[in-house]
């Protein structure tokens, strides 16, 4: 599965510093699920003593569906999102057989 979206456009949506951040909790751990369903991005990332609901739309514009601060007092694409953004990405610049199976098998295939 690969994303409509790529790094660069999470950095331009979210700043750097947010893409770096969110990083950091994706090679820690933190992001502790993941799903895709056109052109919903959903995922759980644990920061703290708190697990958020990230979300992102994917579209010309980012939508930011996170249940944090942030996001809801801001508008802001924030580091729970694109954490769990980066996730997929990574997951879709492998081949499908060698992912993660945990991960792999909470991103559902597309309807054909
Ligand atoms: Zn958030």
């Amino acid at each position: 599965m690969t994303l409509p979206i790529t790094e660069k456009a999470l950095a331009a949506a979210a700043g750097w510093p947010v893409v770096h951040a969110a990083r950091k909790l994706r090679d820690t751990g933190k992001v502790l699920r993941v799903s895709y369903d056109p052109p919903l991005l959903k995922g759980a990332v644990r920061m703290g003593s708190r697990t958020y609901g990230a979300g992102l739309r994917l579209g010309p514009e980012l939508e930011n569906l996170c249940s944090c601060f942030d996001s809801w007092s801001e508008g802001k694409v924030c580091v729970h999102s694109v954490a769990a953004a980066l996730v997929l990405i990574q997951e879709g610049s492998k081949a499908p057989e060698c992912g993660p199976k945990a991960l792999t098998d909470t991103v559902s295939p597309s309807p054909q």
